[in-house]
């Protein structure tokens, strides 16, 4: 995607808004590719996500911004959990011929996630296709990314935010409802908790996971990566008004994180620097890979969680 000098058409009209729409955001844009500079003694993080509508949302749902605010967080929300700061965004995206119209609204929440997350628009590309499609790559640097390997015998297990709200919004709207405000603003406007990892990892943070497919799966997930049993007890799982803790810890779509890390992690200065709530919901113990999760007492069956190809 160039942005300065490009000739006459009117692919490069809807570039040429998309690119002025994102200002100072896109001041590097105007090659045929973005060189990006990471830090002496960084490695570079790099994740890729597609949102494609009627998969991934609806545009019956959301306004066009938020599904561009949207896409772009989710993306963003990778690098989070790899505790790793944003170098930039690279946005493509495939528009169906009734979309043009919406190119304006779409950038303008991609422009606002970037901003959000304190990140830049390096490039991408746009191209005509049947389903409406944003798939974002970002760019990050770390020292030392969090991984989901390494949880240890003895860590705590931690999870940030409230849980429920994107699985509600989404049963509503599927049942032809509208979802509380909360609920609602939980879906279209997640958080890539960026700063938030940053901090659990200069503190311990062993390992790490962003929760898209539903808490216990990613649990598993993390079990799984890091060859250890995880107990769960998800009584104290904060949670939205209204919504069940077992739908909370099933849904999807959450964008917190969970990390495991040091028992003594000090809960009370997380939650003062970032007026989130950090919540340790288990502990990690040795083999075999499971997660057993338990609420008020009873077992909780594993899984429930979001896979594409199931
Ligand atoms: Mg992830």
């Amino acid at each position: 995607m160039t942005g300065a000098a490009m000739g006459p058409g009117e692919e490069f009209d809807l570039i040429r808004s998309l690119v002025r729409g994102w200002g100072e955001r896109a001041a590097g844009i105007g090659d045929d590719a973005a060189a990006v500079r990471v830090p002496d003694g960084m490695q570079l993080v790099a994740t890729t996500d597609a949102a494609v509508d009627r998969v991934h949302f609806r545009r019956d749902w959301c306004s066009p911004d938020e599904i561009g605010y949207r896409a772009t967080i989710v993306a963003v929300s990778d690098l989070a959990a790899m505790a790793a700061n944003p170098i930039g965004l690279l946005v493509a995206l495939t528009l169906p011929d009734d979309c043009r119209m919406v190119v304006g609204p779409l950038g303008r929440g991609i422009g606002e996630a970037a901003a959000a997350c304190d990140t830049v628009i390096l490039g991408g590309n746009l191209a005509r296709g049947g389903e409406l499609t944003l798939t974002t790559t970002a760019l990050g640097y770390a020292r030392a990314p969090l991984l989901r390997s390494g949880a240890r015998e003895g860590d705590a297990v931690y999870v940030t935010g409230r849980y429920g709200g994107p699985a509600a919004a989404v049963r509503e709207w599927s049942d032809g409802g509208q979802p509380s405000q909360d609920a609602r603003a939980r879906y279209v406007r997640p958080v890539a908790r960026l700063r938030e990892a940053r901090w659990l990892a200069e503190h311990g943070a062993s390992a790490a996971i962003d929760i898209s497919d539903g808490l216990l799966a990613d649990l598993e997930h993390l079990a799984h990566a890091s060859a250890v049993r995880l107990e769960i007890a998800l009584d104290g799982l904060p949670v939205i008004d209204n919504e069940t803790v077992l739908d909370a810890a099933r849904g999807g779509d959450e964008y917190e994180l969970a990390i495991t890390g040091p028992s003594d992690l000090n809960v009370a200065a997380f939650v003062a620097a970032f007026e989130v709530p950090l919540t340790r919901i288990g502990t990690v113990h040795s083999g075999p890979p499971v997660v057993e999760a338990t609420l008020a007492g009873a077992r909780v069956a594993p899984g429930g969680g979001w896979d594409h190809f199931s």
